[in-house]
């Protein structure tokens, strides 16, 4: 279940250079924009017969089409966040590359997190990781993870798992997508194995290099081909 409480978006980071939110792409998948959508008060909305529109048990993934700190969604983030908190029977997942302003709008009463939500902080390559996740670790948040996404280089994570549940690793996807290397993906999985942490292949991205060879990987198969790989590692968590 997806919660876009507003749309539209700008590079910020490396990782930004092919996203579908804004550039050329922008037309057919998003826009650069920031607005608020039909949909900002999803969590809180009721259907005909009253009953919640987002059902109890859900994991709302939030501001997919967006980034939940971006500076324009600042004067509507109070409100989102008051929704968030009224729904603790669901889980929320927000991913940022902005982490440095998650203080931003922050809740007075948020102490040291709402047990409903899932911080997660996107890295792509090991200067963005060493940049951001000292800010991530150092901010108040139950439930974190990492989004390795797109996955441009090697990483090193080892300094920053502790603490961090669950770690997710993405190809770039598109005709201009960058290289993730097979190596850098199961360099990260020992990583996570060896902290105890969580891990799940997403995505090869669209050229997948593995033994030396890329290979040009078709959309649809993107994330098949990560699932056969089998290299995931579970826990008793179904957020992922
Ligand atoms: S922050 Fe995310 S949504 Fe925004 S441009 Fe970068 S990749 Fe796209």
């Amino acid at each position: 279940m997806n919660w876009e409480p507003w749309t539209g978006c700008y590079p910020f980071s490396d990782g930004c250079k092919y996203c579908y939110f804004y550039g050329p792409y922008s037309k057919r998948y998003g826009q650069n924009t920031i607005s608020k959508t039909e949909e900002f008060d999803k969590p809180i909305a009721k259907t005909k017969k009253g009953t919640d529109r987002i059902q109890s048990g859900k994991i709302v993934a939030t501001c997919f089409a967006s980034d939940f700190w971006v500076a324009e969604a600042d004067e509507w983030r109070k409100d989102a966040w008051a929704m968030i908190k009224s729904r603790p029977d669901l889980e929320f997942l927000i991913l940022t590359k902005r982490i440095e302003r998650f203080e931003a709008g922050l809740p007075q009463d948020w102490g040291d997190g709402y047990e409903n939500v899932n911080i997660g902080c996107t890295v792509e390559n090991q200067a963005t990781a060493d940049e951001r996740l000292p800010k991530f670790l150092g901010f108040p948040i139950k439930r974190r993870f990492i989004a390795c996404s797109p996955l441009l280089g090697p990483i090193d994570l080892s300094p920053y798992l502790s603490g961090v549940e669950h770690v997710t690793v993405s190809g770039e996807a598109g005709r201009e997508g960058r290289v993730c290397d097979y190596d850098w993906v199961l360099a990260l999985r020992e990583q996570c194995e060896r902290a105890g942490v969580t891990f799940w292949f997403k995505t090869t991205g669209s050229f997948f290099r593995r033994d030396g060879a890329v290979q040009k990987v078709n959309p649809f198969k993107q994330g098949g081909l990560a699932r056969e790989l089998g290299i995931d590692i579970r826990g008793d968590r179904k957020l992922f």
